[in-house]
């Protein structure tokens, strides 16, 4: 595709076909993307947080290449039952049971705390954000327009979706239909209202937990939305009858976009979404991390142990999106230096040196980091490019343009971070400075100060200012340096 004359070339996974394919919107004026929102009941674990950095730098990178972007996100604050598989009690319900709050409380709540990690790890909130509770009319159209086309059932007090109305189900087709068959799978009760196995719950009115906190009527009665409608509504809503891209982590290809696909696509009669995009685990050495489990590790956990919440972006961009990663302290601590490794790197660089940029040079880093993310997203080639740009022969104005140009995807806050260095080691050396005459004035200060003689300790500074000295408070005293 050409955009603002220059030809993109952008290969993605696409999860649907297995193969990777070259990115070709549906219109020219807007790329459309959805994104499979937390399940607010609990905080977000640092798993749950790589799914979303990942579909960030997608977002990011499709903007850098020129694309206009609509992001939408759902929250799930309903429907979402302990098991996949429509069994279980509403994650939402245990989540207020537990902290013995409502569900809406509960929800406020985790959303607001989903966001502030968001804002530690530099990911960008989406054009939409929509709680299910808010699009529940929307819902009950699509329940309605797909029992009106046979697609759904009514039986036991809930609506179904009917499978094997389907030519074919399992679009994602690696799964292995008996393993995976909701019903007969080890640990989930069999749902006898379902005609076929795989048939899935559109709304509720009946479950074994009737005390389900919200409910609102419908043709079929009163109850709720089940949780894969939620993301086929939502996205019908604000993006309308086709999609781009869909994101979520790869524990949801089954049951969870698969019944997506299933009832978007019977109620539009076309199909819906182009590229699927799916983000592989997050795991410790015991497996999956997992909310359910109950022990999960959270970046306010990370910053309790002192992490920087960037470090744990820079671990996650330094692997592929479709490669498990294995989180350990000890993998976290290599991050940690590398990280401060490459931002000391930077500091060494001079942003006032009033060198001319380089185009020609800036362009051949460009693309360099542009042919690392065309290749599905290859995050860690493109953290080579950023190494790369340091080892470059060329001036620092180019390097400082370079690394800020390619942060504007990765969002590592490379400059800020290394401006800081900066200060911390200019402060340092003045820390280490002496001057007899000076260290006497400043002392005097201090003193004046302590005997709350204000107006002494301001003419002390004031006189040492007009001598290009300025005094810094720090807890260890007062030091001084020249400006
Ligand atoms: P949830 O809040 O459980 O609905 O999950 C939010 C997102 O995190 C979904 O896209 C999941 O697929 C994804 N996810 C869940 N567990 C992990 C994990 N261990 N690693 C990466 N992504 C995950
Ligand atoms: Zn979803």
């Amino acid at each position: 595709m050409i955009l603002n004359e220059r030809l993109i070339t952008m290969y993605l996974y696409n999860s649907l076909t297995h193969k990777k394919e070259l990115f070709v919107p549906n219109h020219t004026d807007v790329v459309k993307m959805y994104t499979c929102g937390p399940t607010v009941y609990h905080f977000a674990h640092i798993g749950n947080l790589r799914s979303y950095i990942m579909e960030d730098i997608l977002e990011k990178y499709l903007r850098y290449v020129g694309y206009p972007v609509k992001r939408v996100m759902n929250i799930t604050d309903v429907g979402h039952l302990a098991s996949d598989a429509d069994t279980g009690e509403d994650k939402m319900l245990k989540g207020a049971k537990r902290e013995q709050k409502t569900v809406m409380e509960i929800a406020q709540f985790y959303t607001d705390a989903f966001f502030e990690d968001c804002r530690k790890l530099n990911i960008k909130r989406p054009d939409v954000v929509e709680p299910a509770t808010g699009c529940i009319d929307e819902f009950i159209k699509l329940v309605s327009g797909l029992m009106e086309r046979g697609y759904a059932y009514f039986a036991g007090g809930n609506v179904y979706f009917d499978t094997s109305k389907l030519e074919k189900y399992y679009v994602f087709n690696d799964h292995d239909e008996e393993d995976l068959a909701v019903g007969v799978r080890e640990g989930v009760e069999e749902d006898t209202n379902k005609r076929n196995k795989n048939d899935f719950v559109l709304w509720f009115t009946k479950s074994k937990f009737e005390d389900q906190a919200l409910k609102w009527d419908s043709p079929w009665g009163v109850g709720y939305p089940g949780w894969h409608i939620e993301c086929s509504g939502i996205s019908l809503k604000h993006l309308g009858e086709d999609l781009d891209i869909h994101c979520g982590g790869i524990d949801n290809a089954f049951p969870h976009h698969t019944n997506e696909i299933a009832q978007s696509e019977a109620f539009l009669g076309h199909k819906w979404c182009n590229y699927w995009f799916h983000v592989h685990h997050l795991n410790t050495e015991g497996g999956k991390m997992s909310k359910s489990k109950g022990e999960f590790l959270t970046v306010s956990l990370l910053e309790s142990k002192g992490y920087d919440p960037m470090v744990y972006r820079f671990f996650c961009l330094q692997s592929h999106y479709r490669r498990n990663l294995v989180f350990s302290w000890e993998n976290l601590d290599n991050a940690v230096a590398a990280y401060d490794k490459l931002i000391a790197k930077i500091a060494t660089l001079n942003p006032d040196s009033g060198e001319v940029v380089d185009e020609a040079a800036l362009q051949s880093m460009k693309d360099r980091f542009t042919k690392a993310m065309d290749g599905d997203l290859n995050t860690s080639l493109a953290v080579t490019a950023l190494y790369d740009v340091l080892k470059a022969k060329t001036n620092d104005a180019t390097k400082l343009a370079a690394l800020a140009d390619f942060d504007n995807v990765m969002s590592l806050d490379l400059l800020a971070h290394a401006e800081k260095v900066r200060q911390e080691s200019r402060a340092q050396e003045a820390a280490e400075e002496t001057d007899p005459e000076i260290d006497a004035l400043v002392l005097q200060r201090t003193e004046a100060k302590k005997a709350k003689n204000w107006a002494e300790a301001d003419r002390i500074r004031d006189e040492l200012k007009a001598r290009g000295i300025s005094i810094i408070d720090t807890p260890q005293g007062a030091k001084w340096r020249r400006d």
